[in-house]
């Protein structure tokens, strides 16, 4: 390839709507170019790349048996009737009609199209497992597209889904798909960990992310891990041993007191000289709609997925100060569950437990109630986020916490959608029986994003050798010099001859230009062509190390091949 002809324009400057390194990167090195919000034309760099990952994923799914299809992007909503979904997915799901008012909607996931598709293909026990998979367009209306590919509203997915006539034989696939998931990434460059998280709107019981773990800020998920014995878990999923000690506030009665604006957590705390945790905290929060009062011990947060999952919703937001009056007649600061309209859904955070001698709000400005405990304890669920230090729920040794970003997720889904899509096989008793199903998806454009979130520098990308878009850039330094142009020029031809995936930089610009482009696309290594091309040398750049060689021109494809073994 020449540069001169690749359809690509590299930027001086960051674009300005970019939080995220790798968004930054991917407009700045050409790779990518906004259409509109969460939707980008991958320009052919970034299809380089993406063809890349696509075909290790189908070399690894195919090696583990697994069968490649390619299912419609438009889907009909009677399938989504039958699930359940139609109602439920939330304003992610990109709804349309077709001339005839028929609804549809555009794949966000494909779970019911492929339960639908087993109809008429696989009805015995005989032809199972089955494990269908594709890489295909997903569309999501994100209520936060940010951040470039790691989450756009148009994105590519690898997705699969496995049938099974029981659990054992699910669990099995289970397995498979978390090591051909490992194996995929590693041959991405990027080292994964599985964690347990979440199911969300997917649904069933068992799954685990596969996160590439970041000290970059835009990792959206926090992990919890243990060092002494390996659990991890997202924070949405992850628990810890509540710290028991010291939840007696000590008062010895109940009263009420006069706290003059003294509204905050840490006011509270020092205004009675007690600890946070002698506090229940009232959080009220609108979820789709509906108001919400999360009581939890002073310490902690709410963690919104949990509490999305306790109450069955699907948005939150924390309630506004109009609202609080509305509903409370009463300032934010001074709360509580006591005497509340019974309009307003109450939830306790397990931390409630066992709280002794307590101070919560009064329900009326200015004041608190100390000394307080339940006459029976409320019904409690886990709705906090766990803080790192805490104990790890299998061992009980400090638990850490870390970024990631999760490139990959395996789902056990059971009957979840055979059920109610009435997707069933014939057993060898001959009783119909529902598709025991798993999941398995790979965010394509994500591992891309993912890739240069953990590997650039202050000059650009640094690309895993195996995802690279082209592996060496050769580059003439003066192209009017006669000698530096015919040596480049056959640098790239010896190359190119030999299947290598080369560009030879041809375009009449400063070599410091040059430089700079090849460092910000970050191919993995540069051949220049310059002044001591005299006495018969080039150098053999590595992108990576920096490291740099003056080698002949004819030793170029053995360096390439040694150093690319
Ligand atoms: P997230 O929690 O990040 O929203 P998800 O749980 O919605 O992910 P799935 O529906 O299981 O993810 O999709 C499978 C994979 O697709 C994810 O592991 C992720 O790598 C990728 N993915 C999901 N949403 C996006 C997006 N908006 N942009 C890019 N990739 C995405
Ligand atoms: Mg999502």
């Amino acid at each position: 390839m020449l540069m001169s002809k690749l359809f690509i324009q590299t930027l001086r400057e960051f674009p300005n709507d970019a939080e995220a390194i790798s968004h930054k990167l991917l407009v700045r090195a050409g790779y990518i170019k906004k259409l509109m919000t969460g939707s980008y034309t991958y320009l052919p760099l970034m299809q380089r790349v993406l063809s890349k990952i696509s075909n290790i994923i189908r070399e690894e799914m195919n090696a583990s048996g697994a069968q490649e299809i390619l299912m419609p992007f438009v889907q009909p909503s009677s399938i989504w009737e039958k699930s359940g979904r139609w109602a439920v997915y939330g304003k992610e799901l990109a709804r349309l009609k077709d001339r005839s008012g028929n609804d549809m909607c555009l794949a966000p996931t494909h779970e019911e199209v492929v339960t639908s598709l087993t109809e008429g293909i696989l009805s015995s026990y005989k032809q199972l497992p089955v494990n269908l998979y594709q890489i295909q367009t997903k569309f999501r209306d994100e209520i936060r597209p940010r951040f470039g590919l790691l989450r756009g509203r148009e994105f590519t997915m690898k997705d699969a889904y496995s049938f099974h006539t029981s659990q054992e034989d699910l669990n099995r696939e289970y397995d498979v798909m978390a090591e051909t998931y490992t194996r995929i990434f590693n041959r991405c460059g990027l080292e994964t960990r599985a964690v347990q998280s979440d199911s969300g709107a997917i649904g069933g019981k068992v799954s685990h992310e596969f996160m590439v773990l970041t000290d970059t800020a835009v990792g959206e998920n926090d992990v919890f891990y243990c060092d002494k014995c390996g659990y991890s878990a997202n924070s949405n999923h992850a628990t810890s041993v509540l710290n028991e000690l010291e939840t007696d506030g000590g008062f010895s009665a109940q009263e009420k007191v006069l706290t003059p604006d003294v509204k905050t957590i840490d006011d509270l705390a020092n205004f009675f000289n007690i600890k946070t945790n002698n506090i229940l905290k009232s959080v009220f929060c609108i979820v789709d709609d509906k108001p919400v009062l999360a009581m939890i011990r002073g310490d902690k947060e709410i963690e919104e997925t949990k509490l999305l999952n306790a109450v069955q919703g699907l948005e939150m937001r924390y309630g506004t100060d109009d609202e609080i009056y509305e509903y409370f007649n009463c300032e934010a600061g001074f709360l509580s569950f006591l005497n509340v309209s019974d309009k307003i859904r109450v939830l306790f955070d397990d931390s409630a437990k066992t709280m002794k001698n307590f101070v919560i709000g009064a329900n009326e400005k200015d004041y608190h109630i100390v000394g307080y405990n339940f006459d029976k304890m409320p019904e409690t669920v886990d709705i906090s986020l766990v803080k790192a230090g805490e104990k790890c729920p299998v061992c009980s040794a400090p638990l850490n916490v870390t970024r990631g970003i999760e490139v990959g997720n395996i789902f056990q889904l059971g009957t979840k959608y055979s059920q109610p899509m009435n997707a069933c096989y014939t057993d060898e008793e001959g009783n119909l029986k529902p598709f025991i199903m798993g999941c398995y998806g790979i965010g394509v454009t994500r591992v891309a994003a993912a890739a240069i979130e953990k590997f650039h520098d202050d000059f650009g990308i640094i690309w895993p050798r195996e995802i690279a878009p082209y592996q060496i850039i050769v580059v003439p330094v003066n192209v009017a010099d006669e000698l530096q142009v015919k040596t480049a020029n056959e640098i790239y031809e010896t190359l190119k001859n030999n299947g290598v995936e080369v560009v030879l930089d041809d375009r009449d610009e400063r070599a410091g230009v040059k430089f700079k482009d090849a460092d910000l696309i970050g191919f993995p290594l540069r051949v220049t062509v310059g002044k001591t091309i005299n006495e018969g040398l080039v150098e053999f750049k590595v992108r990576k190390t920096g490291e740099m060689i003056k080698i002949k021109p004819d030793e170029v494809l053995n360096y390439f091949k040694e150093y690319t073994k």
